[in-house]
């Protein structure tokens, strides 16, 4: 069961109104000082969880500060500075070859479009939504594993397809609130809406929840 086009404006604001309270301050949860590093970071992060990244950044951003650094960086170097993330060897590629891109066409500096950010390797569409609004102020949707997780479990999108989530946020919530929402549904998915056990019986949104997925369960 999915709820039908016209209701999902209605859940979503729903879900606006009693998650975004919970989560008044919510942002990235990655560790970062420059938009440099949140881009870093964010490219580390992929299938590997935030608090991975944030053991691994402060050494990595040490030795390799900036993109003027990082693009001269040696790659077995790179890689053992990253080696306890998941896809280190092609990580460590991205990182040097995005600092190469952003010293050649940015003067070292990460630009402010998503069209400029998707050209940098490891970049997708979640990566440049969160570098956007939280480092340039541009609304974003950021479509991670748990906002996938609970979109699929409200009934908001029929799969787990980030573009057709980030294209059903963005026709039917403000502008104005899509980061805010996109970050109050990841703590939402991370700490209650969990992949196993999520806490159906307490959760604020279980009124009207179709709990798509969990037949049996929760
Ligand atoms: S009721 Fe259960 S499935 Fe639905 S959002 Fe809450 S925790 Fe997730």
């Amino acid at each position: 069961m999915t709820y039908a086009s016209h209701d999902r404006s209605r859940i979503l604001a729903k879900t606006l109104a009693l998650l975004g309270p919970l989560w008044p301050d919510a942002k990235a949860l990655l560790n970062y000082n420059t938009c440099f590093e949140l881009l870093c970071s964010v490219v580390l992060s992929a299938q590997c969880t935030d608090e991975q990244v944030n053991r691994v950044t402060p050494a990595l951003f040490e030795r390799w500060p900036d993109a003027p650094s990082m693009a001269e960086a040696e790659i077995p170097e790179l890689e053992a500075a990253i080696r306890s993330i998941g896809f280190w060897k092609t990580k460590a590629r991205h990182l040097r070859e995005s600092a190469a891109i952003l010293v050649e066409s940015h003067g070292g500096q990460v630009p402010a479009s998503m069209e400029e950010l998707l050209i940098l390797p490891g970049v997708g569409r979640k990566t440049a939504n969160l570098v956007l609004s939280s480092c340039f102020g541009q609304p974003g949707i950021i479509v991670d594993t748990h906002v996938l997780r609970v979109s699929r479990r409200l009934g908001i999108a029929e799969k787990a397809d980030p573009a057709l989530v980030e294209k059903i946020i963005a026709d039917n919530v403000e502008r104005a609130n899509w980061t805010r929402l996109s970050h109050a549904i990841n703590r939402h998915g991370k700490f209650v809406c969990r992949a196993r056990k999520p806490e159906c019986p307490t959760c604020p949104l279980a009124g009207f929840c179709p709990r798509i997925g969990l037949e049996g369960e929760g």
